[in-house]
């Protein structure tokens, strides 16, 4: 393993999700058989295996939610208890600010070449209640035209590639849409503007096409019942998204497309930031992406390149994961709240993504002129 490379403030913990398991009241019902059996005295019985695969499901179901709720807090706490506060002041210590450290981070660059990955929802642009007008900011795209002129730059999302491409609008950089999944941009060494626009394409989901598309109608006919759920195609991968869904029906939401899924064993379910998510079960991911476009640049094994991954949720863990693997590279959260993360450092909000790009264009490129 490499260690020359990598900028980390502190040792820092492995992520590990612990879900809860809790068989509480059900507040579901549409595991309860349709016929039971009568037993002599009258009574309705229920046998130990059917018993057992409803409170499996049960629990399953609860535990969902309880990931769900962990990731998408739907209101700010009015107070903050003491521990909360050590709590935060602790991952503060273990995840501090990219800004506050950008001296640090600008040392431990020098000399290297910087290849930038920037998740979008949540990170370049807020998490808005309309998945459909997640817009950036001019400023923020001001931001990412400038830094894409000096280092690589990819967007890896789980959006699907052209939508995404219609929200940033830049070309030059590299697109990873469906979670890495869809990737394209220019070629090594071409110029990196639209006329010698280069396309690299990979897509190692592509037999999955057909069935994502069946896949997407149905859950567009099991959810429309349940207000605020909106379901988005996204070419080799579905997501659902719930931010607009209230509390109480999360439950519902979930195991209505876990229902869905059970008839088609190729597809998983993950979780994002207020949104499930649905994927083909081959071995890629964000962290994939990453590597694969690292390959392609060239970098798969050098010393010399500092990969920066900027990313708000769960799936981009996946690509925190592999710098922490690979000992090199910077991983940065976008987040408000303590999370377990694989990332080094935190940002706390999109506009401060911002503002490191923006650092990172004036200061890194300084060194290099
Ligand atoms: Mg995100």
């Amino acid at each position: 393993m490499r260690n020359q490379n990598v900028v980390v403030p502190d040792a820092s913990k492995g992520i590990g999700i612990t879900i809860a398991m809790a068989l509480s009241k059900s507040l579901l019902s549409p595991f309860v058989p349709k016929l039971l059996p009568a037993a002599p005295d009258g009574c309705f019985t229920i046998s130990r295996k059917m018993f057992s695969k409803k409170t499996e499901t049960e629990g399953k179901t609860h535990s969902w939610v309880d990931s769900m709720r962990d990731s998408s807090p739907t209101r700010a706490k009015p107070t903050t208890s003491l521990s909360e506060t050590e709590e935060k002041n602790t991952w503060i210590v273990n995840h501090p600010s990219a800004l506050n450290m950008f001296e640090q981070i600008v040392n431990g660059s020098k000399g290297k070449q910087i290849v930038m990955f920037l998740d979008y929802d949540g990170t370049l642009s807020p998490i808005v209640e309309d998945p459909d007008r997640a817009f950036m900011t001019n400023e923020m795209r001001e931001a990412v035209r400038d830094v894409g002129r000096y280092f690589p730059t990819a967007i890896v999302t789980g959006r699907c590639r052209d939508k995404v491409y219609s929200f940033v609008r830049l070309a030059g950089l590299y697109y990873a849409g469906s979670h890495g999944m869809d990737i394209k941009g220019p070629s090594k060494n071409s110029c990196r503007n639209k006329k010698d626009y280069q396309d690299v394409l990979f897509q190692p989901a592509s037999e999955f096409l057909r069935m994502i598309d069946e896949v997407y109608n149905v859950l567009l006919e099991r959810t429309k019942c349940i207000p605020g759920a909106k379901v988005e195609d996204n070419k080799f991968c579905i997501s659902v998204h719930f931010r607009c869904v209230e509390e109480k029906m999360w439950a519902t939401l979930v195991e209505r497309v876990r229902l869905v899924l059970n008839g088609y064993p190729k597809l998983r379910l993950t979780q994002g930031r207020k949104v499930l998510e649905i994927r083909p079960t081959i071995k890629w991911d964000k962290g994939k992406a990453l590597e694969f476009l690292l390959e392609s640049l060239g970098y798969a094994n050098s010393t010399d390149v500092l990969p920066v991954y900027i990313g708000d949720d769960r799936t981009d863990e996946d690509a925190f994961k592999v710098l922490r693997s690979r000992g090199q590279g910077l991983g940065i959260l976008v987040s408000k709240v303590p999370k377990e993360t694989n990332a080094s450092y935190s940002l706390q909000e999109p506009t401060e993504a911002s503002t490191l790009i923006l650092l990172a264009k004036g200061f890194l490129f300084s060194f290099r002129c």
